[in-house]
């Protein structure tokens, strides 16, 4: 049985400074998030009604997972993170009773913030041809409580998605995120900011940042976390080349020294 994992939001291990570049999605973020879960008694309707969904789009392994993480534990919210496989699977039977328990879940360590990644996958086109009747369930169901949050002003709950195919979504479910923030390929000042961010514990006085940005062209976020972690193996595999070289010059001095012993013996 898969049960979404609840991470309370202080044992939540990603914060902003863990995020490189992307200023204005993180006080968008602030803005629309921080608010409304920790003052509901602020908006009290009209214009300020609370937000309830918002969509991360963009290329994969651009820091949306990271980001929502962040602004949970920033907003001192429970995090969620949902998805088909969590929704679909045998948690309480039904796929429909599964997503009840989602929200009867998220209403009780509220504030929450329910992080569905892929949404595409959960939550795409209506009018796909095919498609399953266990997945138009699925949505309306979705659908049907998300909207009910809206009727509830004290219910700290928001939905925050990611996707890297927002075309796929279609109107209804569009229509739901009042926010859309696409979060892009960084550009070079912003690749020198995450490489300065991922490197922020490292001894790496004399490298030049600003090359390595520029080297770095199209470069996702996770594609340049994977870069220094590979630099950083370079001379750990070289130390360990020199260990097991050492090794095998030792051994084969042991066996000419006995080789050696063994011919004066025989003398
Ligand atoms: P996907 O669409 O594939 O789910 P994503 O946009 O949600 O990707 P994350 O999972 O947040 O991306 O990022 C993957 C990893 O890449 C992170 O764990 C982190 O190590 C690194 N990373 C991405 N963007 C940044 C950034 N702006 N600053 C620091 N690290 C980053």
């Amino acid at each position: 049985r898969i049960r979404p994992e609840v991470i309370p939001a202080h044992e939540i291990g990603v914060t902003f400074e863990d995020i490189g570049s992307l200023e204005e999605t993180k006080e968008s973020l602030q803005e629309l998030v921080m608010l409304p879960l920790r003052r509901p008694d602020l908006f009290t309707g009209g214009l300020l009604k609370p937000c309830r969904g918002i969509l991360l789009f963009g290329p994969p392994g651009t820091g949306k997972t990271m980001m929502a993480k962040a602004i949970a534990r920033e907003a001192g919210a429970s995090f969620i993170n949902v998805s088909m496989s969590t929704i679909t699977s045998k948690w309480f039977g039904e796929d429909e009773k599964n997503v009840r328990a989602l929200f009867t879940l998220a209403a009780k360590v509220s504030p929450t913030i329910i992080f569905v990644d892929e949404v595409d996958s959960m939550l795409g086109q209506r009018t796909r041809v095919g498609e399953h009747e266990a997945m138009r369930k699925i949505k309306n169901e979705f659908m049907t409580h998300w909207d009910g949050l809206l009727s509830k002003a004290n219910e700290r709950i928001l939905v925050l998605a990611a996707t890297n195919r927002p075309f796929d979504l279609d109107e209804a479910i569009i229509r739901r995120f009042e926010r859309r923030i696409m979060v892009g390929l960084p550009t070079a000042d912003s690749r020198e900011k995450i490489l300065r961010t991922l490197l922020a514990k490292e001894k790496v006085d004399e490298l030049d940042f600003k090359e390595l940005a520029m080297m770095t062209e199209g470069y996702s976020g996770s594609d340049l976390k994977i870069f220094c972690t590979t630099a950083a193996y370079r001379p750990v595999r070289e130390l360990i080349k020199q260990e097991r070289e050492k090794d095998l010059e030792k051994k084969r001095r042991a066996e000419q020294e006995k080789n050696s012993e063994d011919a004066s013996e025989e003398k």
